[in-house]
C-alpha cells in the first residue's frame, strides 16, 4: 500500500477504497456501484458529537437522512448514537424497519400529509419540526385525537442565507419553508401553540443554507434565534429547551472548495449561545445540528466501467461510463463539479483531456465537464469522488436504467447495503394492458 497524491494505492497501482482494491468491488458488485467507508463517517459523526461533549453543552447531532437513506445506513448512524431526520413517510418507515430508536427522529417538511403526520404520531417520534399555520391546526387536530402530547420544533426562516463563502442577510426572506422571524409570523406560530394541551414546543429551528464553508452564517441565525426565544422568556416565561441550527457543512468536491473541521462549526455556535444566553435568567437549550452531506458526501466514491469515446477533433473527446444522471444528477441538475480518477491507472500520467459522459439519452447527461486523465480504454473503471451526499439519494429509472448497488467497506471488508435492481425490479409496478381497443 503507499500513497500516490491522496489516493491509497496497491502494489498493482489499484484505488483502495477502505482497503479493498476497488477494481475487486467493481468486479464483485459489479458497476455503477456507490461505495460506503464507513470509517470516514463514523470518524465525523464522532467529531461532531465530542466537539459538543468538551463544550459541555447539550446537543443531538441528527443525520439529515435525504442524503442518502437506507436501512443499513441508518444503522450505521444508530451505532454512531446520532439522530435522524427524515422529511418523509418513506424515510420515516425505512427508518422504523432500521429498528432506528424512534426518540431521536426529527420529522422535517414543509407539506407533510395527514398520513406522515399520523405515522410519527402513531411511533412516537421524537420531534416534528413544524413548518406552517397549516400544520399546526393538522397537528394539533391529530393530537388531540390521539390524546397525545406532541413534540414540536417552530421552523424558522431567520433572514440569515448562507452560500458557499459568504452569507447575506435579507429583510424579507424568500423562502417556501418556516415561518419568518421578521414579520411576526413566527411569533404568531408561538402564540398558536405554546400553551396547547397537546403540543410540547421545544424551540427553534432553522436551516441556512447548504455547502457552507464559513461560520458566520450559523452565528448570525443563533443569535437571531436565541433572541427571540429570550423574549419570549421575558414575555410569557416560556422556556424554550432546543436550538437546531440545521446543517449544511460543506465538504470538499474538489480542490478548489476548502471546509472547515466539524469542531469549528460547533465551537463557534456555542460560543455566540453561550455568550447571549449568560445575559440572561434564560437556561441554557441544547444545541442540535443536522449535517447530511458532511457526514456521508466524501464517505461515498462511484465506480464506472469506461465504454465508448468520442473524439471531435479541436473542440473535446467525450468518454462513456456505464452510469449518469440516472445514478448522479447533481452535475446535470446544477452544475455540480467532481474529481474522479481511473481507478486502475493511479500514478499514470494525465496525458488526455476528457468530457465524462453519461450513457443516458439526454446531451446534458455529463459527469464531468472537464477533466486530465490517463489515456483511458473500455473497460478501465473510473472512480468519482465525494459522490455519497444527494447522488443515490436522487437517483431514477430515467432510461430504464437499473439504481446500481451501494457497498459498505471498512477496514478491509465489505458488504452489500442495497442491491443493485433487476430487470425484473423495472417492470415490478407495472401492469399490462386491460381496456379493450375501441370496435373490438
Ligand atoms: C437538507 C437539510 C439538511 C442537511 O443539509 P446538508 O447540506 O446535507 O448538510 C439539514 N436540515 C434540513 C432542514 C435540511 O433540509
Amino acid at each position: 500500500m503507499v500513497m500516490i497524491s491522496k489516493h491509497v494505492v496497491n502494489e498493482k497501482g489499484h484505488l483502495l477504497l477502505g482497503g479493498i482494491d476497488s477494481i475487486e468491488l467493481a468486479k464483485i458488485y459489479g458497476t455503477p456501484l456507490f461505495v460506503y467507508d464507513l470509517s470516514l463517517i463514523r470518524e465525523r459523526a464522532r467529531a461532531f458529537i465530542n466537539t459538543f461533549k468538551q463544550e459541555n453543552v447539550q446537543a443531538q447531532v441528527a443525520y439529515a437522512s435525504k442524503a442518502f437513506s437506507s436501512v443499513a445506513m441508518y444503522q450505521v448512524m444508530k451505532q454512531e448514537n446520532l439522530s435522524l431526520d427524515v422529511v418523509s413517510a418513506g424515510e420515516l418507515y425505512t427508518a422504523i424497519k432500521a429498528g432506528f430508536p424512534v426518540d431521536r427522529i426529527h420529522f422535517h417538511g414543509n407539506n407533510k400529509s395527514k398520513e406522515e403526520l399520523l405515522l410519527a404520531i402513531e411511533h412516537k417520534i421524537g420531534c416534528i419540526v413544524v413548518d406552517n399555520f397549516y400544520e399546526i391546526e393538522l397537528l394539533k387536530k391529530l393530537a388531540k385525537e390521539h390524546d397525545q402530547k406532541v413534540n414540536i420544533l417552530l421552523r424558522v426562516t431567520p433572514g440569515v442565507e448562507a452560500h458557499t463563502h459568504d452569507y447575506i442577510t435579507t429583510g424579507q426572506q424568500d423562502s417556501k419553508f418556516g415561518f419568518d422571524l421578521l414579520n411576526g409570523q413566527a411569533d404568531r406560530a408561538f402564540h398558536e401553540v405554546f400553551r396547547d394541551e397537546h403540543i410540547q414546543l421545544l424551540g427553534l429551528h432553522c436551516h441556512i443554507g447548504s455547502q457552507i464553508f464559513e461560520t458566520i452564517g450559523f452565528k448570525v441565525a443563533a443569535e437571531k434565534l436565541i433572541k427571540k426565544m429570550i423574549e419570549w422568556y421575558n414575555e410569557e416565561g416560556f422556556q424554550c429547551t432546543v436550538l437546531n441550527l440545521g446543517g449544511g457543512f460543506g465538504i470538499k468536491y474538489t480542490e478548489e472548495d476548502s471546509p472547515l473541521e466539524p469542531s469549528v462549526y460547533v465551537k463557534e455556535m456555542v460560543v455566540v449561545v453561550k455568550d447571549l444566553v449568560s445575559k440572561t435568567n434564560f437556561a441554557m437549550p441544547e444545541i442540535w445540528i443536522e449535517p447530511g452531506r458532511s457526514l456521508v458526501g466524501d464517505a461515498g466514491t462511484s465506480l464506472y466501467t469506461v465504454g465508448s469515446e468520442k473524439e471531435i477533433p479541436d473542440i473535446r473527446t467525450y468518454l462513456a461510463v456505464d452510469g449518469g444522471m440516472s445514478d448522479n444528477i447533481r452535475p446535470a441538475l446544477y452544475g455540480a463539479l467532481y474529481d474522479a480518477v481511473i481507478a486502475n491507472k493511479i500514478g499514470e500520467k494525465n496525458t488526455e483531456n476528457y468530457t465524462i459522459a453519461g450513457k443516458c439519452c439526454e446531451s446534458g447527461d455529463k459527469l464531468i465537464e472537464q477533466i486530465s486523465l490517463p489515456k483511458a480504454d473500455a473497460g478501465d473503471i473510473l472512480a468519482m469522488f465525494c459522490t455519497g451526499a444527494y447522488g443515490y439519494a436522487m437517483a431514477s429509472n430515467y432510461n430504464r436504467l437499473s439504481r446500481p448497488a451501494v457497498v459498505f467497506v471498512e477496514n478491509g471488508n465489505h458488504q452489500l447495503a442495497v442491491r443493485r435492481e433487476t430487470l425484473e425490479d423495472i417492470v415490478h409496478l407495472d401492469l399490462p394492458l386491460t381496456l379493450e381497443k375501441e370496435g373490438q
